[in-house]
């Protein structure tokens, strides 16, 4: 009697802290949002007047603006944001230039979304881009390449939390 009543406190323990796990936890592969992604204006296409030509680009390319702002970034937190390429040559004018003036960051809504907006904008060096592609149309390098586009759905996520909280996407 006392050991299966035992048993049983051991098993809804059990089952109580499995739930929790499952609740809190849960599995990120599973939770992985596949119709988001994020993008920048770089500074060139600002300083060049292009904010209003390349957002008309995205919307009329099926992507809804989801969450937005307006900033400078520091050089430490263009560093961070592309520490994943802090190895590579071109690393420290890449900050240089993300730091040199305003950008436009935002995040974007559409089915498949990170390589659907990978095909709008176009390959990184604007003169192997196709004809239409937003770097084709806006950009004159591939260092000033006008605009950025995660890779993935998982950076896309790791992006879009890098400059909005909970409370700015809608
Ligand atoms: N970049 C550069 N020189 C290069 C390759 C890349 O200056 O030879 C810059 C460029 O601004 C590019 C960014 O580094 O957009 C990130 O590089 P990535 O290979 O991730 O290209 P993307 O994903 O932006 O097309
Ligand atoms: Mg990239």
């Amino acid at each position: 009697m006392y050991l299966s009543f035992k048993l049983s406190v051991r098993f809804t323990k059990r089952v109580y802290l499995l739930t929790l796990k499952r609740y809190f936890c849960g599995n990120l592969k599973e939770t992985m949002e596949t119709n988001k992604t994020f993008t920048m204006i770089k500074p060139d296409a600002v300083a060049n007047g292009h904010i209003g030509a390349i957002l008309d680009h995205i919307i009329k390319g099926g992507f809804k603006i989801t969450a937005m702002k307006y900033l400078w970034l520091t050089p430490e937190k263009a560093g961070q944001f592309y520490a994943v390429h802090s190895a590579r040559p071109f690393y420290n004018d890449l900050v240089t230039f993300m730091s040199s003036g305003p950008i436009v960051a935002a995040i974007l809504e559409k089915d498949n979304a990170v390589e659907d907006f990978r095909k709008l904008i176009g390959a990184t060096d604007p003169a192997k881009a196709e004809p239409g592609t937003i770097r084709n149309l806006f950009a004159k390098s591939i260092d000033a390449n006008a605009v950025h586009g995660s890779d993935s759905d998982e950076n896309a996520q790791i992006e879009g939390n890098f400059y909005f909280s909970a409370f700015e996407k809608f």
